[in-house]
């Protein structure tokens, strides 16, 4: 059963900073994690095939326009050659992630998925974006088991600054070619975040659904997370990823984070030599006081409210958490309700290129990674997945 704890109570939690209560939900989360998921840690080998987009998303590294960033693609053959590495290496799910890529079609990803499928037995989750209803049901029907997509944020407005619809740089702009009664409807009709609609068609094609949100946007508020977390309950999602906003210099919130905490940095420095300084340096407040800060510590406790609203739904702990506050607190995920990881699978010669943020560990490889990760896990008292790590929610939904 799911915890009854509402938005305002979560949002309540979010705002608590008392390391006992923060301790005691942790706890709580640890124990929901462990009675309706148990103890398995599942891995999943996460190859970046593209970082080719052409959406225009502020927040992303590869987006469109950035033109400081080599390109590459996979080609069918790589692809395939990393899956079977990725299989030998014990995993029991490949997910292939993009960019918004239309390079792959509708039958280059079937023939993909098919071969994997057949050559390897691995489950397999796309995360490539969003495509047409019709193109993730023909990827369902040949064989593909998950699909991940955030909605990023349950604000509409919010969305729409930071996630432009395909084609535009911003949401003005959009508006801009939209007839004056469009852009009217537009403004007045539009409530949901689009991928929305997509989350409940891959949910109609039984795809294991999987989404999340980036935690500490400029714009978020504590409400708007809280909102978010009830969200992920109301969609009954199988997987939920939730990572810290990462500002990427090349990126046009990113530079805007920067630039604000630089500001920020040079106040505080002119206060404090004025031996008054009162405002803690790094906290771009673009929602002012109810701005979301963008730290591991926050991730942890939205890692742990999710667990307590959607006890059987498998939740990573994310790689943007391991950047941020460093591989301990990617551990630390595991304490407060976190189940899966996603090791990156991606050959050495393109995983730096696949900077969605900075900091990813470019250098390892693989089998490093691997062995110790599996000791961390081990010495967190847990034990390393040896099935595919079907979401509980997803079978509980399979029995009614
Ligand atoms: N094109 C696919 C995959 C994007 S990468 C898609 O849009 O679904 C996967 C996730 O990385 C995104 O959904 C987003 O939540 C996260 N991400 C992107 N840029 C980020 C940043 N600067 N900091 C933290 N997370 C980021």
């Amino acid at each position: 059963m799911a915890m009854k704890i509402n938005s305002s109570s979560i949002e309540q939690l979010l705002r608590e900073d008392d390391p006992l209560v923060i301790r005691k939900l942790y706890e709580q989360a640890d124990a929901v994690r462990a009675a309706n998921v148990g103890n398995d840690v599942h891995l999943r080998a996460l190859l970046e095939m593209s970082n080719v987009c052409r959406r225009q998303c502020t927040y992303c590294g590869i987006a469109a326009y950035n033109a400081h960033l080599t390109r590459y693609r996979m080609s069918e053959e790589e692809i395939i050659a990393s899956a079977h590495h990725a299989a030998q290496l014990g995993f029991h799910t490949l997910v292939l992630q993009s960019g918004e890529d239309t390079f792959y079609s509708t039958s280059m990803i079937i023939r993909i998925v098919r071969t994997i499928k057949e050559q390897t037995g691995l489950a397999i989750t796309l995360s490539l974006g969003e495509r047409t209803p019709e193109e993730l049901a023909e990827w369902k029907e040949a064989g593909a088991n998950r699909y991940l997509l955030r909605f990023e944020t349950s604000d509409i407005n919010l969305f729409q600054r930071i996630h432009p619809p395909a084609g535009f740089s911003s949401y003005e702009d959009y508006c801009a070619q939209l007839s004056p009664e469009d852009a009217c409807m537009a403004h007045t009709f539009t409530t949901e975040v689009p991928r929305m609609s997509l989350l409940r068609t891959l949910r109609e094609l039984d795809y294991e659904v999987g989404s999340g949100v980036m935690v500490g946007i400029p714009g978020q508020t504590y409400a708007t997370l809280a909102r978010d977390i009830c969200t992920f309950q109301q969609l009954d999602l199988d997987m939920i990823g939730v990572g810290p906003y990462i500002p990427h210099p090349d990126t046009p919130l990113g530079k805007q984070m920067l630039a604000a905490q630089t500001s920020q940095t040079a106040k505080t420095t002119q206060a404090q030599d004025a031996t008054s300084a009162d405002e803690a340096p790094n906290s771009f407040t673009c929602a002012g006081v109810n701005q979301v800060p963008n730290t591991a510590d926050m991730t942890l406790k939205v890692i742990a409210l999710t667990r307590l609203v959607c006890p059987k739904s498998n939740i990573p702990a994310t790689t943007a958490l391991g950047v941020l506050g460093e591989e301990a607190s990617r551990i630390q995920a595991f304490e407060c309700g976190a189940n899966v990881i996603m090791p990156n699978v991606t050959p050495l010669a393109y995983r730096s290129l696949y900077s969605i943020y900075e900091g990813k560990d470019t250098v390892s490889e693989t089998e490093d990674m691997l062995a110790a990760l599996t000791q961390q896990i081990i010495n967190a008292g847990r034990t390393v997945g040896t099935t595919e790590g079907k979401s509980r929610a997803f079978a509980a939904r399979h029995k009614e």
